[in-house]
Protein backbone atom coordinates (compact mmCIF):
# COMPACT_ATOMS: atom_id res chain seq x y z
CA UNK A 1 0.00 0.00 0.00
CA UNK A 2 1.32 3.45 -0.62
CA UNK A 3 2.12 5.66 1.87
CA UNK A 4 2.04 9.85 0.79
CA UNK A 5 4.79 10.10 3.57
CA UNK A 6 7.08 7.78 2.15
CA UNK A 7 9.42 8.38 -1.00
CA UNK A 8 8.04 7.11 -4.29
CA UNK A 9 9.32 3.30 -4.42
CA UNK A 10 9.16 2.63 -0.49
CA UNK A 11 5.96 1.15 0.76
CA UNK A 12 4.76 -0.78 3.45
CA UNK A 13 4.61 -4.21 2.24
CA UNK A 14 3.28 -7.46 3.59
CA UNK A 15 5.58 -9.83 3.82
CA UNK A 16 4.04 -13.23 6.36
CA UNK A 17 0.86 -10.86 6.85
CA UNK A 18 3.22 -8.17 8.96
CA UNK A 19 2.93 -4.99 6.77
CA UNK A 20 7.02 -3.78 6.86
CA UNK A 21 8.90 -0.88 4.81
CA UNK A 22 10.10 -2.46 1.76
CA UNK A 23 11.92 -1.35 -1.74
CA UNK A 24 12.22 -3.07 -4.99
CA UNK A 25 15.41 -4.50 -5.48
CA UNK A 26 17.94 -7.46 -4.80
CA UNK A 27 18.01 -8.71 -1.78
CA UNK A 28 21.42 -7.85 -0.09
CA UNK A 29 21.46 -8.75 3.87
CA UNK A 30 18.80 -11.90 4.33
CA UNK A 31 16.11 -9.70 4.71
CA UNK A 32 12.21 -10.72 4.22
CA UNK A 33 11.39 -10.86 0.06
CA UNK A 34 8.32 -11.10 -1.50
CA UNK A 35 8.53 -11.21 -5.56
CA UNK A 36 10.56 -8.11 -6.33
CA UNK A 37 9.53 -6.05 -2.77
CA UNK A 38 12.36 -6.70 0.05
CA UNK A 39 11.95 -5.50 3.63
CA UNK A 40 13.56 -1.95 5.08
CA UNK A 41 14.82 -3.65 8.45
CA UNK A 42 14.86 -0.02 10.55
CA UNK A 43 16.48 -1.90 13.07
CA UNK A 44 19.57 -2.50 10.76
CA UNK A 45 19.07 1.17 8.89
CA UNK A 46 19.32 4.91 10.67
CA UNK A 47 17.38 6.04 7.76
CA UNK A 48 15.29 3.27 7.50
CA UNK A 49 14.91 3.97 11.62
CA UNK A 50 13.68 7.41 10.75
CA UNK A 51 11.10 6.78 8.26
CA UNK A 52 9.41 3.97 10.01
CA UNK A 53 9.70 6.67 13.29
CA UNK A 54 7.11 8.96 10.48
CA UNK A 55 9.92 11.72 10.47
CA UNK A 56 9.73 13.96 7.57
CA UNK A 57 12.44 13.20 5.21
CA UNK A 58 11.74 14.98 2.46
CA UNK A 59 12.54 12.13 0.46
CA UNK A 60 10.36 12.33 -2.64
CA UNK A 61 12.04 9.16 -4.98
CA UNK A 62 14.84 9.76 -7.78
CA UNK A 63 16.62 12.02 -5.87
CA UNK A 64 20.58 12.26 -6.71
CA UNK A 65 21.77 11.06 -3.38
CA UNK A 66 25.63 10.66 -1.69
CA UNK A 67 25.58 8.44 1.07
CA UNK A 68 28.71 8.94 3.42
CA UNK A 69 29.18 5.80 5.81
CA UNK A 70 27.98 3.03 3.37
CA UNK A 71 29.38 0.33 4.79
CA UNK A 72 28.59 -3.09 3.02
CA UNK A 73 25.81 -1.76 1.55
CA UNK A 74 22.86 -2.54 3.48
CA UNK A 75 21.21 0.95 3.62
CA UNK A 76 22.52 2.61 0.51
CA UNK A 77 20.85 -0.55 -1.06
CA UNK A 78 17.14 0.70 -0.32
CA UNK A 79 18.20 4.09 -0.91
CA UNK A 80 19.67 3.12 -4.50
CA UNK A 81 16.25 0.95 -5.13
CA UNK A 82 14.16 4.34 -4.94
CA UNK A 83 17.02 7.14 -5.71
CA UNK A 84 18.31 8.18 -8.77
CA UNK A 85 22.46 8.56 -9.40
CA UNK A 86 23.75 7.25 -5.32
CA UNK A 87 27.44 7.78 -4.44
CA UNK A 88 28.62 5.27 -2.08
CA UNK A 89 31.24 6.65 0.37
CA UNK A 90 33.60 4.15 2.47
CA UNK A 91 36.64 4.43 3.70
CA UNK A 92 37.05 0.77 5.12
CA UNK A 93 38.52 -1.36 2.38
CA UNK A 94 36.70 -4.99 3.49
CA UNK A 95 32.81 -3.73 3.36
CA UNK A 96 34.15 -1.55 0.47
CA UNK A 97 34.56 -5.04 -1.34
CA UNK A 98 31.01 -6.34 -0.53
CA UNK A 99 29.51 -2.88 -1.42
CA UNK A 100 31.01 -3.91 -4.97
CA UNK A 101 28.61 -6.88 -5.21
CA UNK A 102 25.67 -4.78 -4.01
CA UNK A 103 26.21 -2.21 -7.04
CA UNK A 104 26.39 -4.75 -9.85
CA UNK A 105 22.97 -5.14 -10.00
CA UNK A 106 21.67 -1.53 -9.30
CA UNK A 107 23.39 0.24 -12.18
CA UNK A 108 22.81 4.18 -10.52
CA UNK A 109 24.84 2.86 -7.40
CA UNK A 110 28.57 4.17 -7.79
CA UNK A 111 30.33 2.94 -4.36
CA UNK A 112 33.59 5.50 -4.02
CA UNK A 113 36.51 3.88 -1.07
CA UNK A 114 37.04 7.28 -0.15
CA UNK A 115 37.18 9.36 3.27
CA UNK A 116 34.38 11.61 3.74
CA UNK A 117 36.86 13.65 5.92
CA UNK A 118 38.34 14.84 2.58
CA UNK A 119 35.45 15.63 0.06
CA UNK A 120 37.95 17.20 -1.84
CA UNK A 121 39.15 13.70 -2.93
CA UNK A 122 36.08 12.75 -4.65
CA UNK A 123 34.85 16.26 -5.76
CA UNK A 124 35.87 15.71 -9.39
CA UNK A 125 33.47 12.06 -8.99
CA UNK A 126 30.21 13.09 -7.26
CA UNK A 127 28.52 15.72 -9.22
CA UNK A 128 26.03 18.12 -7.55
CA UNK A 129 23.24 16.36 -5.37
CA UNK A 130 19.80 16.71 -4.10
CA UNK A 131 20.19 14.95 -0.73
CA UNK A 132 23.39 14.04 1.39
CA UNK A 133 22.89 10.78 3.45
CA UNK A 134 25.20 9.92 6.43
CA UNK A 135 25.80 7.21 8.79
CA UNK A 136 29.63 7.45 9.75
CA UNK A 137 29.62 6.83 13.21
CA UNK A 138 33.08 8.13 13.95
CA UNK A 139 34.36 11.03 15.88
CA UNK A 140 33.16 14.33 14.47
CA UNK A 141 30.24 13.49 12.78
CA UNK A 142 28.59 17.06 12.25
CA UNK A 143 31.99 18.19 11.09
CA UNK A 144 31.99 15.28 8.11
CA UNK A 145 28.04 16.67 7.05
CA UNK A 146 29.76 20.59 6.92
CA UNK A 147 32.29 19.48 5.06
CA UNK A 148 30.28 17.86 2.29
CA UNK A 149 27.55 20.50 2.33
CA UNK A 150 29.49 21.71 -0.86
CA UNK A 151 27.67 18.83 -2.83
CA UNK A 152 24.40 20.66 -1.65
CA UNK A 153 22.37 23.69 -3.10
CA UNK A 154 20.78 25.86 -0.61
CA UNK A 155 17.85 24.28 0.51
CA UNK A 156 19.06 20.58 -0.51
CA UNK A 157 18.76 17.94 2.52
CA UNK A 158 20.92 16.36 5.09
CA UNK A 159 19.61 13.11 6.28
CA UNK A 160 22.19 11.87 9.48
CA UNK A 161 22.07 9.49 11.78
CA UNK A 162 24.33 10.79 14.74
CA UNK A 163 26.23 8.45 17.37
CA UNK A 164 26.26 9.63 20.45
CA UNK A 165 29.37 7.18 21.66
CA UNK A 166 31.33 8.29 18.84
CA UNK A 167 31.72 11.46 20.04
CA UNK A 168 32.21 10.68 23.73
CA UNK A 169 31.39 7.43 25.59
CA UNK A 170 30.71 9.11 28.93
CA UNK A 171 29.09 12.30 28.04
CA UNK A 172 25.15 12.14 28.77
CA UNK A 173 24.16 11.10 25.13
CA UNK A 174 21.31 15.05 24.98
CA UNK A 175 25.06 16.60 25.32
CA UNK A 176 26.60 15.73 22.53
CA UNK A 177 23.43 15.57 20.27
CA UNK A 178 23.27 19.74 21.56
CA UNK A 179 26.93 19.78 20.30
CA UNK A 180 26.16 18.52 17.32
CA UNK A 181 22.97 20.26 16.34
CA UNK A 182 25.29 23.54 17.44
CA UNK A 183 28.60 22.28 14.75
CA UNK A 184 25.74 21.80 11.64
CA UNK A 185 24.14 25.19 11.62
CA UNK A 186 27.44 26.17 10.52
CA UNK A 187 26.02 24.76 6.99
CA UNK A 188 22.58 23.72 7.71
CA UNK A 189 19.19 24.52 9.41
CA UNK A 190 17.51 21.47 11.52
CA UNK A 191 14.29 20.83 10.64
CA UNK A 192 13.61 17.61 12.88
CA UNK A 193 15.54 15.41 15.18
CA UNK A 194 14.59 12.70 16.98
CA UNK A 195 15.89 10.24 19.04
CA UNK A 196 16.25 6.40 17.03
CA UNK A 197 16.58 4.16 20.87
CA UNK A 198 13.08 2.39 19.90
CA UNK A 199 15.62 0.75 17.04
CA UNK A 200 19.15 2.23 17.76
CA UNK A 201 20.70 2.81 21.20
CA UNK A 202 21.65 6.48 21.65
CA UNK A 203 21.61 7.93 18.00
CA UNK A 204 19.42 10.95 17.23
CA UNK A 205 17.81 11.04 12.93
CA UNK A 206 18.58 14.30 12.12
CA UNK A 207 16.63 16.61 8.93
CA UNK A 208 18.16 19.44 7.85
CA UNK A 209 18.31 21.81 5.09
CA UNK A 210 21.52 23.20 3.52
CA UNK A 211 21.76 27.18 4.19
N1 LIG B 1 25.23 3.20 6.86
C1 LIG B 1 25.48 1.79 6.97
C2 LIG B 1 24.17 1.08 6.79
O1 LIG B 1 23.17 1.49 7.36
O2 LIG B 1 24.15 0.10 6.02
C3 LIG B 1 26.16 1.45 8.27
C4 LIG B 1 27.32 2.35 8.49
S1 LIG B 1 28.36 1.97 9.85
C5 LIG B 1 27.43 2.46 11.21
C6 LIG B 1 29.52 3.26 9.67
C7 LIG B 1 30.42 3.11 8.46
O3 LIG B 1 31.03 4.34 8.21
C8 LIG B 1 31.54 2.09 8.66
O4 LIG B 1 31.53 1.16 7.60
C9 LIG B 1 32.80 2.93 8.62
O5 LIG B 1 33.90 2.27 8.01
C10 LIG B 1 32.34 4.11 7.78
N2 LIG B 1 33.11 5.35 8.02
C11 LIG B 1 33.45 5.90 9.23
N3 LIG B 1 34.15 7.03 9.05
C12 LIG B 1 34.26 7.19 7.70
C13 LIG B 1 34.88 8.17 6.89
N4 LIG B 1 35.53 9.22 7.43
N5 LIG B 1 34.81 8.04 5.56
C14 LIG B 1 34.14 7.00 4.99
N6 LIG B 1 33.55 6.02 5.71
C15 LIG B 1 33.60 6.12 7.05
Amino acid sequence: MSDPALPEGVERHAFDSRERLATRGPPVYGEPTDGEWRAWDPSRSKLGAMLELGMDTGLAGGETVLYLGAASGTTVSHVADCCGPTYAVEFAARPARDLLSVAEPRGNLFPLLKDARRPATYAHVVEPVDVVVQDVATRGQADVAVRNARFLPEGGRLLLAVKARSEDVTADPDDVFDEVTETLSAAYEVLESRRLDRFHDDHLGVVARRR
